[in-house]
């Protein structure tokens, strides 16, 4: 595992599980209105959180570790199911879940990965495997060093990330926005 990481940013990530989970929901109101977005925003993040281990114990962030498998993804799903129960609506946030954790790394597979091991494991832990797109969409961030010439890629990258997912997330929150107008007590349709 490196000292460093090349990923897509934090922000790419929230916009494209907001996306997907919206959609995923068929733009209802599951939790409540707003609600949804802190759940989606939180599934969206939370494979990265895989960096903290290495933190808390030394050695620098992990870089795309088994959170971003298939397994993680189906694990993730359950969990999400099983919380849902609480509220009545396992299957809707397992599925919802599924889409955010899912959009995450797709996000991750369509990456420019330059920093050793190279792209996700997938399908860990059933095949070591590290995939990646033959064509990246999105530009890795980097994190060495701080120089204009990081800053620029950087913002370039994020740029890049909010011009191709902001247009979706922005419409999911329009039709959030236009239901909520229309059922302010429920938010539904
Ligand atoms: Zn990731």
């Amino acid at each position: 595992m490196g000292r460093e990481i090349d990923v897509a940013t934090p922000w790419g990530h929230l916009l494209a599980g907001v996306a997907a989970g919206s959609a995923a929901s068929g733009g209802r109101s599951v939790l409540g209105p707003w609600r949804d977005l802190v759940f989606f925003g939180v599934v969206a993040v939370l494979p990265d959180l895989d960096f903290l281990p290495g933190l808390l114990l030394g050695g620098g962030p992990w870089h795309q570790g088994p959170t971003h498998s298939l397994l993680a993804a189906a694990l993730a799903t359950a969990l999400c199911g099983l919380w849902g129960r609480r509220y009545g609506q396992g299957w809707l946030l397992a599925w919802c879940g599924a889409a955010v954790y899912l959009s995450h790394l797709a996000v991750d597979f369509c990456t420019v990965d330059t920093l050793a091991p190279i792209g996700l494991p997938l399908f860990w832990p059933f095949s070591p495997e590290h995939v990646t797109a033959k064509h990246a969409i999105f530009l890795d961030v980097k994190r060495r060093g701080l120089s204009w010439a990081v800053l620029a890629h950087d913002l370039k990258a994020l740029a890049w990330e909010t011009l191709l997912l902001g247009p979706w997330a922005g419409l999911a929150l329009w039709l959030r926005v236009r239901r909520r107008a229309k059922h302010p007590l429920t938010g539904e349709a």
